[in-house]
């Protein structure tokens, strides 16, 4: 299908606790054509969250007919429970006029991307340091249904990461920017501080609409 639209999309990888989804509110918050890429998942709802606004929430049965259908771009299975951004969710927000947004593990950036390569923008959200994304792991405290061991184990792939995300040839290991590194990514953005990570999201924004409008 030849792709005829103008629109962006946008996705922003990082590791947890970077502040991706701070970020990526407030973007959304000021940029009223982003709009949060819904994805689909046939775990419970929590209370508080909203069928087509927090997720698409289907049963296994449905789920998985949709898989026969390749209908995803991209799923996993985590804890029992299927997770998968749909390529109709996609569709649906583009011809509404919007771009699509979604934070997001680089396999899955890298899907929309090969999906829809002339309007996919992958951002890469780092925090400023090590001594930052403690503080801001702590303060979030969300680290939910994960075994000790497993949480040991991710935290230290994200240290690793942290000391050598420079490194032209380093590859991250941590779970959402795994397999990819620093030129993977359209841009890198540092969450030093929330206002000035917004404003340069903000700015890259503004740059990729004009650079297509010619
Ligand atoms: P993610 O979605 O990447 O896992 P969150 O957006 O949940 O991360 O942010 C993790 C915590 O860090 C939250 O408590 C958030 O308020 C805080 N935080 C986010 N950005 C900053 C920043 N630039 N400086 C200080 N704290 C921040």
């Amino acid at each position: 299908m030849s792709n005829t639209y103008s629109n962006l999309v946008i996705t922003l990888t990082g590791p947890s606790g970077t502040g991706k989804n701070t970020v990526s509110n407030m973007v959304m918050e000021r940029d009223e054509k982003v709009k949060y890429f819904i994805t689909a998942t046939t775990r419970e709802p929590r209370s508080y969250e909203k069928e087509g606004v927090d997720y698409y929430f289907l049963t296994k049965e449905e789920f998985e007919k949709r898989l026969d259908e390749d209908a995803f771009l991209e799923w996993s299975r985590h804890y029992g429970n299927y997770y998968g951004a749909l390529k109709e969710e996609l569709h649906k927000k583009m011809q509404a006029g919007f771009d699509p947004h979604t934070d997001i593990t680089y396999s899955g950036a890298k899907a929309i991307r090969d999906y829809m390569p002339e309007n996919t923008i992958t951002i890469l959200l780092m925090p400023p340091s090590l001594e930052a994304l403690d503080e801001r792991m702590a303060k979030r405290k969300k680290i939910s249904g994960e075994q000790d061991d497993q949480q040991r184990v991710r935290l230290q792939k994200v240290r690793e990461d942290m000391i050598h995300w420079k490194d032209p040839e380093y590859i991250f290991t941590n779970d959402d920017m795994k397999g990819s590194k620093l030129s993977d990514y359209d841009y890198v953005v540092v969450n030093r501080d929330v206002e000035e990570a917004v404003q340069n999201i903000l700015d890259i924004l503004r740059v990729e609409r004009q650079k297509r409008e010619f």
